[in-house]
């Protein structure tokens, strides 16, 4: 970690739980026992953020998996960034390669959510990450700092966003980057950000890691000078192992 700020872990539950499932799983976060100086983050799906909002006694913020990209109205089946003030919660999830590949969302769409959400005080995990094909074929660099640059383009301040770098290929996969992979796309990350924005934002902007990181491989990953913290999908369904994974920064 660059100790450019707080170590910095969310659980992205996706679509992922039941009312059961969820009462469990606070339950096992209210008992574990988390590192104090490390910023940890749930991204429940939306109708179980009030349950969990209403059951976490955790040091633990909740955010949005996604928000609308403006004031909500009639724009049926979205969640507006408004709700999520209102329920509580203090970050949103903008960019994530299932949104972009799978719903088909561009970079500037996710642009125009990130600069609403942050004009509206939520923060913005932003995601960016390239897949397996960009890799081999060698466009990691490229794919990451054309994702980044639409956000750069749109946001109006860096201070409420965290970065993070989701290779696709990692995602969900149990094919996790190596530390030595995941560490040089972070630098490549923030030396794009002192070029393009300032130096001020490249050593305070976290930069975390996602991709099938679980409680065997975190602590390796934190070692890493520039990784800031994780980005967690299935291994944070499983209360234990997230807090081993919080915990993996010391
Ligand atoms: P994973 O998901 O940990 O299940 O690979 C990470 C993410 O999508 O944020």
């Amino acid at each position: 970690m660059a100790g450019t700020g707080k170590f910095f872990v969310g659980g992205n539950w996706k679509c992922n739980g039941t009312k059961e499932s969820i009462t469990k799983l606070v339950s096992d976060l209210n008992g574990a026992k988390l590192e104090a100086d490390v910023d940890v983050v749930v991204a429940p799906p939306f109708i179980y953020i009030d349950q969990v909002k209403n059951t976490l006694t955790a040091r633990i913020e909740i955010s949005g998996q996604n928000s609308w990209v403006g004031k909500g109205g009639a724009f049926t089946g979205e969640i507006s960034v408004e709700q999520l003030n209102d329920i509580g919660c203090k970050w949103v999830i903008l960019g994530h390669s299932e949104r972009r590949h799978i719903i088909g969302e561009d970079d500037q769409f996710i642009g125009k959510k990130a600069a609403y959400a942050l004009s509206q005080g939520l923060g913005v995990i932003a995601c960016v990450g390239e897949k397996l094909e960009e890799r081999e074929s060698g466009k990691t660099f490229d794919v990451c700092f054309q994702q980044l640059k639409a956000f750069a383009d749109a946001v109006p301040s860096w201070e409420n966003v965290v970065i993070a770098y989701e290779p696709v290929w990692a995602i969900g996969t149990g094919k996790v980057a190596t530390p030595i992979q995941a560490q040089e796309v972070h630098v490549a990350l923030r030396d794009w950000l002192r070029k393009n924005v300032s130096a001020e934002v490249a050593s305070k902007t976290r930069i975390i890691y996602g991709g099938s990181v679980n409680g065997g491989n975190s602590a390796e990953l934190a070692k890493q000078e520039d990784i800031d913290g994780f980005l967690v999908g299935g291994a944070s369904l499983k209360g234990p192992e997230f807090a081993t994974i919080v915990n993996s920064v010391t």
